[in-house]
C-alpha cells in the first residue's frame, strides 16, 4: 500500500477484483489482481452504523434512571397486549409513586431528589425478573410489565418491591432518607380492550393505595366494581 494505515482501523479494507490473463495458446497463465482501498468507506460505515444504535438506545432511555422512558416502554406493554389476545396467557402490569416525594425535594434539594429517584430504580433493577420490563412512567411515578404474570405472582414481586423500598433509605450527605411507594397493579385477565384501559386499571389500583393510607399495594381485581 501506498498510505500509511493510521488511527480508525487496524487493517485495510479492500474491495479486490480478479482478472484471468490467458496467453496466445488460451490459457490461464497470469493473473492480474486489482486492490481498492476503501478503508475510509468501511470505517464510516462502521462509525454511522454504532451511531444509529447508540441513538435508538438513547431515544429509548431515560437520562435521570436509565429504564425505558414512557414512549418506549408504552410500545413494548402494547406489543404484550397483543401477543396474549393472540396467544392467550396472563401478564400484570404494576404501577408505583413514591409517597410524598415533594417533601425529599423541598427538604433536601432537587438534586436529592434526583439521587432518591436514581436509587430507587437501582432496587427496582435489583428485584427484576430478566424479562420483566421497567420503565419511569412519569416524574416520580414507574411502571413494570410482569410477564406472564398472574395475581399471586405479581401481588408476591409487588409486596417485595414495597417492602425492599421501605427499608432501604437513600443516602444523600450525611443524611438517610426514607422513603415508600403506593402500588398498584392489574392482570391482562381483566379483560381489557386495549393497552390503554390497562394502564388507567393499574393507574386506578395505584390511587387506591394512595387514598387508603400509603405505602401498600392493591389488585385492581379487588376494587374495580367500587365506585
Ligand atoms: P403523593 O404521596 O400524593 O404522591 O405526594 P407527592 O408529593 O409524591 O406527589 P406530588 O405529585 O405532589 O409531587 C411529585 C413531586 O415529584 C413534585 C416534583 O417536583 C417531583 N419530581 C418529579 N420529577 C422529578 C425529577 O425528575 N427530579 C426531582 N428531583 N423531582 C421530581
Ligand atoms: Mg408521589
Ligand atoms: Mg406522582
Amino acid at each position: 500500500n501506498y498510505r500509511p494505515i493510521t488511527g480508525k482501523a487496524d487493517y485495510m479494507y479492500q474491495n479486490a477484483t480478479f482478472i484471468p490473463l490467458t496467453n496466445t495458446m488460451g490459457e490461464v497463465s497470469h493473473m492480474c489482481i486489482i486492490l481498492y482501498d476503501v478503508t475510509d468507506i468501511a470505517v464510516n460505515k462502521k462509525e454511522l452504523e454504532d451511531l444509529n444504535k447508540k441513538l435508538e438506545q438513547v431515544s429509548q432511555t431515560d437520562s435521570l434512571t436509565q429504564l425505558a422512558n414512557r414512549g418506549h416502554w408504552e410500545g413494548t406493554l402494547r406489543q404484550e397486549f397483543l401477543r396474549i389476545k393472540r396467544n392467550g396467557g396472563c401478564s400484570t402490569l404494576l404501577m408505583f409513586d413514591i409517597d410524598h416525594f415533594k417533601k425529599v425535594n423541598d427538604e433536601y434539594g432537587h438534586s436529592c431528589g434526583d439521587e432518591a429517584l436514581r436509587h430507587l430504580s437501582d432496587l427496582l433493577r435489583t428485584t427484576l425478573r430478566e424479562t420483566d420490563i421497567a420503565g419511569r412512567y412519569g416524574g416520580e411515578e414507574f411502571v413494570v410489565t410482569l410477564l406472564d404474570t398472574d395475581k399471586e405472582g405479581a401481588s408476591t414481586f409487588a409486596e417485595r418491591l414495597r417492602e425492599i423500598i421501605e427499608s432501604t433509605p437513600v443516602k444523600y450527605k450525611h443524611f438517610e432518607i426514607k422513603m415508600t411507594v403506593s402500588i398498584g397493579f392489574a392482570g391482562s385477565s381483566n379483560g381489557f380492550n386495549n393497552h390503554e384501559r390497562w394502564i388507567e386499571a393499574a393507574d386506578k389500583a395505584l390511587y387506591y393505595s394512595k387514598n387508603t393510607g400509603r405505602n401498600k399495594v392493591t389488585s385492581y381485581s379487588d376494587i374495580k366494581n367500587d365506585a
